[in-house]
């Protein structure tokens, strides 16, 4: 740290991103990465032209992504915002919607890039407790008194709650914004898109970073009433008009063509998760039901540390977190039916061997 950095700064915790090791090829369970390629449409949407064009700055107001946005999403361009990835997003919600003093709620076990934007900007966070079995009870959330942010399916744990009961708190918090947080929600879960007509206060944040197999190009977008978005483009003209690149532009619109081809990844991912649940209960896991493209699952014999430290030795990484309430568990993103296979037939090993 330097003697420059301002003071408001110097205690920050930064956010810990999984890790991306190069010592070895791994099989990356780490870090909720599609297992599948971007779609042919989309490699072929980047060619030379785009490439020559990028002498030139993006289209800050994103346009033909906005528009095919909208339609996929049956709402109008002026409910979307795009992002430079869906953190950005969750950046600037923290920034401008959490009031004065800034307040706002989040579960304990989640994403926790929460805590540190409440950090960031000096908001004060309160976590409530996940029940025992690590869901969300939706009347814990209604009738409060700030911002709301909520991950559904939730992150780390994979469960989600049905619309109705997302209705429940968005409904009885007219006087804050409710963020829910969908990154996960093509993996099964009930979208809160459709309620957006409803309820001004609702923002949902999605990304193309799980289920559309774009971690990389980082595009992430927010369906909400034209005045949160309107919002959220006043800091964006604020800080960077040009925050997505044309490659990624180019990207995003040709991955909302590809749809059947997305969907039938997700599919595919939600047979392996199926598989894998069903294979790792059957080893003496406590398995998390989950919606979203991991699997959250402790063993009662293998401490949740060992078992990250003896798969990554064996070549398959997973992620731990040593919050004391989850360290006995790992979370393991769900890849392709044979990686899947793969991981189930390790641990299995790893039991039956002398750790
Ligand atoms: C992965 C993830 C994000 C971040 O997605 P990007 O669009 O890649 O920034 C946000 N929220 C949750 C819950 C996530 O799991």
């Amino acid at each position: 740290m330097s003697k420059f950095l301002n003071d408001r700064y110097q205690s920050l915790c930064v956010y810990t991103p999984g890790e991306q090791p190069r010592d070895q090829v791994y099989v990356k369970l780490n870090t909720n990465e599609s297992p599948f390629p971007a779609a042919p449409q989309v490699v072929a949407a980047i060619g030379e032209k785009e490439l020559q064009d990028l002498r030139l700055y993006s289209d800050p107001t994103c346009k033909p992504l906005l528009e095919k946005l909208a339609q996929t999403y049956h709402v109008t361009p002026e409910n979307v915002y795009v992002s430079n990835g869906s953190d950005d997003i969750l950046n600037f919600a923290f920034m401008a919607f959490s009031g004065t003093p800034g307040r706002v709620i989040f579960p304990d076990i989640t994403y926790g890039f929460y805590q540190v934007y409440a950090d960031l900007y000096q908001i004060e966070a309160k976590k409530i407790p996940l029940s025992e079995d690590f869901s969300v009870d939706y009347r814990d959330y209604c009738h409060q008194d700030s911002m709301i942010v909520l991950a559904n399916p939730n992150a780390q744990v994979g469960r989600a709650l049905p619309r109705r009961q997302m209705e429940e708190i968005i409904a009885t918090n007219p006087d804050h914004v409710v963020l829910v947080d969908e990154a996960y929600v093509d993996f099964g879960a009930e979208s809160c898109v459709p309620l957006i007509q409803k309820y001004p206060n609702l923002l949902v944040v999605q990304t193309f970073s799980k289920s559309r197999s774009l971690a990389g190009a980082r595009l992430g977008f927010a369906i909400g009433d034209q005045a949160l978005i309107a919002d959220l483009n006043r800091l964006k003209y604020s800080t960077n008009p040009y925050n997505i690149n044309r490659l990624t532009m180019a990207a995003g619109v040709a991955a909302l063509d590809a749809a059947a081809y997305y969907e039938a990844n997700c599919r595919k991912i939600m047979a392996a998760r199926d598989y894998a649940a069903q294979a790792l209960e059957g080893l003496g896991f406590t398995v998390i039901p989950s919606q979203a493209n991991f699997l959250f699952a402790a063993h009662p014999q293998v401490s949740g540390m060992d078992l990250y430290t003896e798969l990554k030795r064996r070549g398959i990484l997973v992620r731990h977190f040593e919050e004391p309430r989850i360290r006995n568990f790992n979370r393991i993103t769900i890849g392709t039916m044979e990686q899947m296979q793969l991981l189930v037939g390790t641990i299995s090993d790893i039991l039956g061997g002398s750790l």
